[in-house]
């Protein structure tokens, strides 16, 4: 393959900056860029997982200093020879090492063209390339759990194992029309047999394609609503949710007139908070436009988090908020506020109608673990484990949901009677959606739309 180079490192000042050169003569290629300090024989000579201090000169011009690193094929992230230049973090430095890399013979890599080269080199599968890109996009320890789990081969295993399942059952299949005397002697048994095992490869596929949404919160994190009467504290709460004073607080009623928004980590999950202004009749334009807001977020809020004074008797806009909650079919998650006063009982029943209360003090920060927890349950991340594997974007679903049409149509085929065959077709069509999925039968348009979503230099 040609020599690509690219800069690795983000494009903004730094300490350090790293151009990476990969390719079959990137050893060749960064000997005529940089020349080490203390004598090392050549620079081909230098063994895998090495590095030496040296000079980057083009054109007799000294433009840094700074270490070259080696790695050998197939040891390394491309699978080809690569060097890696770490030089000094200016902008323009880095640019001048990477414009001499390419003077020397280079070609600019396109956008994630290093981890494409990985994955035709077979060092990686094409969900695992695609984990990549969600590992450098990850904003919660939850997304980066479910990027490394994908990273480290969980779906590629998953999918694997499915599709030695299905290949086992296709062949049999095939070798029972072809010499159905010496394949199977009793009909009956071999066709529940069949049943039992494409039925079970529906299912394994079935609860591949439910573990979407599960990790679509892992990923992205959701969309939530902070609602409530005036002074009710939400503004609190989501100060002390995000570690700053983004909302006001006052004791002053209708204070929160505007949606503030704000993106936080509650435990292993993303939240995307809205402070919303509090549930009343409106004294003014001004508030009145803020509670249609909040109106429109609790619509499109995936978690609403209904905070009650527990400090008060339940007011009639706590009941209106309530009702309004219990209306809508959202998932909702209410909480007792300022337990460091005398809670008083009849917020709870009114608050318990919604779901199960969290009792927190957002002054001071009582309760925060079990709101975290509770959170996690609501949001149905509790019990699921990224290791298992799991659909990580559209593009896989799309595939595991077709495997799962052809499946469902080869058990159908059994149940009713029809042709050994058609079973047979149908798996080997569900094998093909699968091996679309990892990347083995995917054209060069998938490949590519996937590589689209990289940044230069990955
Ligand atoms: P919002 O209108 O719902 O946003 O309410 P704020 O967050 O502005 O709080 C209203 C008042 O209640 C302020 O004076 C807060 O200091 C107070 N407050 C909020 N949370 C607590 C709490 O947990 N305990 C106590 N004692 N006071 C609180």
């Amino acid at each position: 393959m040609d020599c690509i180079a690219a800069i690795s490192t983000p494009p903004a000042r730094g300490g350090v900056s790293m151009i990476r050169i990969s390719g079959s003569d990137a050893l060749t290629l960064a000997e005529k860029v940089f020349f080490p300090k203390y004598p090392v024989k050549s620079i081909k000579d230098m063994p895998g997982y090495s590095a030496a201090y040296g000079e980057i000169i083009k054109n007799g011009r000294r433009l840094d200093d700074g270490i070259l690193t080696v790695f050998r094929a197939p040891h390394s992230y491309t699978g080809e020879n690569v060097a890696e230049i770490t030089c000094h973090g200016g902008i323009l430095v880095t640019r001048r090492v990477l414009s001499a890399c390419i003077e020397s013979g280079a070609r600019p890599a396109a956008a994630g063209e290093f981890t494409k080269r990985a994955l035709l080199s077979g060092k990686l599968s094409l969900t695992e390339a695609e984990a990549v890109i969600d590992l450098i996009n990850a904003e919660s320890d939850g997304s980066i759990a479910a990027a490394k789990a994908q990273r480290d081969g969980a779906l590629h295993k998953r999918t694997e194992r499915l599709c030695d399942d299905i290949r086992c059952a296709a062949e049999e299949i095939t070798a029972w029309i072809d010499y159905p005397d010496e394949a199977m002697d009793e009909d009956e048994i071999t066709n529940a047999d069949w049943k039992a095992r494409t039925g079970k490869i529906c299912r394994e596929l079935d609860g591949l394609i439910k573990g979407f949404e599960d990790g679509k919160v892992l990923r992205e994190g959701i969309s939530a609503a902070i609602v409530g009467k005036p002074n009710a504290g939400k503004s609190t709460l989501m100060n002390l949710l995000s570690g700053s004073d983004t909302s006001i607080v006052t004791d002053i009623e209708g204070t929160t007139r505007d949606v503030i928004e704000e993106t936080v980590n509650i435990g292993d999950v993303l939240l995307r908070l809205a402070d919303c202004a509090g549930l009343r009749t409106a004294s003014d334009k001004a508030e009145e436009i803020g509670i249609e807001k909040m109106l429109s977020r609790i619509d499109t809020a995936r978690l609403v988090i209904a905070v009650f004074d527990g400090s008060r008797p339940a007011s009639d806009e706590d009941r209106r908020l309530a009702a309004l909650l219990l209306d809508g079919g959202k998932t909702v998650l209410p909480v007792i506020n300022k337990s460091d006063l005398t809670l008083c009982e009849e917020v709870f029943d009114l608050a318990k109608k919604l779901g199960e209360p969290v009792i927190i003090s957002a002054k001071n920060g009582g309760g925060l673990e079990e709101f975290t927890n509770a959170v996690a349950m609501l949001c149905g991340v509790k019990n699921f484990d990224p290791s298992e594997g799991f659909l990580a974007n559209e593009r896989q679903r799309d595939c595991a949901l077709r495997a799962k049409a052809h499946a469902d149509a080869a058990y159908n085929a059994l149940c009713n009677g029809m042709t050994a065959d058609a079973a047979g077709v149908e798996l080997e069509a569900a094998l093909s959606c699968l091996y679309e999925l990892d990347g083995r039968e995917a054209g060069e348009e998938i490949i590519d739309g996937v590589f689209r979503r990289f940044c230069v230099g990955k």
